[in-house]
């Protein structure tokens, strides 16, 4: 077995060069019509929800006003209490005044005494009332704070509530323009799609909020459900349209989304190699008969050979299944040219009774990415090897 030649193309980029040329029209639509629900829905709850947020910053203004009423009064109220200690000092000076003015003209001591006892207390009363009003000095300091923070929030949220208000008429007009012309693209998209599958997409779209969902690594991505390998490869295929059996959405692949690896990552990750005596042994080849590329699997058993054939792309069996005696290579003689490659593969037998003429897509793209990665091994490895056999050392460098 020789090394293999290289190729412009894997066979993997052929595949998804295909799939993009056979996505069916009304599967593009229903994608587009899908689009423009989901941005008319977006767009009308954002114009739903502008006003709202005004209203809550007016909310929030009312709010603020009313703290600085507040604060206002208080102001008020210190000052009419200011007033009212003023005027009682003033009315015991004058009751002072007037037990002055009557204590020159007391006739006995007791009168005496009992007039100097009401100057007492009315000197005591003025200094209770000055203590009071040298209160309310202090504690006029941090009223004026209040209420000028209070002057200064509501002069910010009334700018804000200015700027909130000019963005969302601004917000709301450009909504409604999108909103138009998202329309005219699902009224498009929604003429492009056949008229049997429409209401199949409205009817789940109104239950469920979606008519579409993408088939991806063999599951309904919306439903989040695994998809039968038979279902997933007719969503691949493309030639009709075909429906989540758990629900009932449409499905479509994207091929864009499938895992393509890296040549250079895979490249430094070290392949494991196939074990030249085994009872099963994969190959691929690009070219047999007259069929373009397959993958052959040859099984050994009791001294006979049996050797399957499928199709590189769709994985369904190419021809019928021959057994003859003896070890494979030496069985199938002809089937060992220059342009064979050797694969990585082992599964039991009765997964492959089970698959019986067409590999499943999770076998598929396991052997097509053994393929790549023996691919790029081989380049790598350049004239120095020339045989895909296993080895202790290979290619990783
Ligand atoms: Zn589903």
């Amino acid at each position: 077995m020789r090394r293999c030649k290289q190729r412009p193309y894997s066979v993997r980029a052929k595949i998804v060069e295909v799939l993009l040329l056979k996505m069916l029209p009304d599967v593009q639509n229903l994608i587009l019509l899908q689009q423009a629900d989901r941005e008319i829905l977006r767009l009308k709850e954002e114009i739903a929800a502008l006003p709202r947020r005004v209203a809550a910053i007016e909310e929030r203004l009312a709010g603020t006003k009313a703290v600085l009423e507040k604060a206002k009064s208080a102001v008020k109220a210190d000052e009419a209490a200011r007033r009212k200690y003023e005027s009682a000092i003033s009315d015991q000076q004058q009751k002072i005044s007037k037990y002055r003015d009557q204590s020159l003209a007391v006739k006995t001591n007791e009168q005496y005494k009992a007039l100097l006892h009401e100057i007492q207390f009315a000197e005591q009363d003025i200094r209770a009332n000055e203590d009071k009003i040298l209160e309310l000095m202090v504690n006029a300091e941090i009223r004026e704070k209040d209420v000028k923070a209070a002057e200064a929030e509501l002069k910010a949220e009334m700018a804000e509530i200015e700027k909130e208000k000019i963005e969302a008429r601004q917000r709301t007009a450009e909504d409604e323009k999108q909103l138009a012309e998202w329309n005219a693209k699902r009224d498009t998209a929604r003429a492009g799609v056949s008229s049997d599958l429409l209401p199949q997409y409205d009817r789940v779209a109104r239950h469920r909020g979606s008519g579409l969902s993408e088939a991806r690594d063999h599951k309904c991505m919306a439903c989040q459900v695994m998809l039968r390998p038979q279902t997933y490869n007719e969503v691949r295929a493309a030639t009709h349209v075909v429906v989540c059996e758990s629900c009932q959405r449409i499905l479509y692949h994207d091929p864009s989304h499938d895992e393509e690896p890296d040549p250079v990552v895979v490249a430094r990750r070290r392949r494991a190699h196939p074990k030249f005596e085994s009872s099963q042994a994969w190959y691929f080849r690009p070219s047999f008969e007259d069929h373009g590329e397959v993958f052959l699997v040859y099984l050994n058993n009791k001294g006979e050979s049996s050797r399957h054939v499928f199709d590189g792309s769709s994985g369904r069996g190419v021809g019928d299944v021959l057994v003859r005696e003896g070890e494979y290579r030496l069985a199938f003689p002809e089937d060992f040219n220059d342009d064979v490659i050797r694969l990585n593969g082992s599964w039991t037998e009765s997964e492959l009774e089970e698959w019986g003429n067409e590999l499943p897509t999770a076998t598929l793209d396991a052997l097509h990415r053994d393929l790549d990665l023996a691919r790029v091994e081989s380049r790598k490895r350049g004239h120095a090897r020339t045989e895909t056999v296993a080895s202790e050392h290979p290619a990783a460098s």
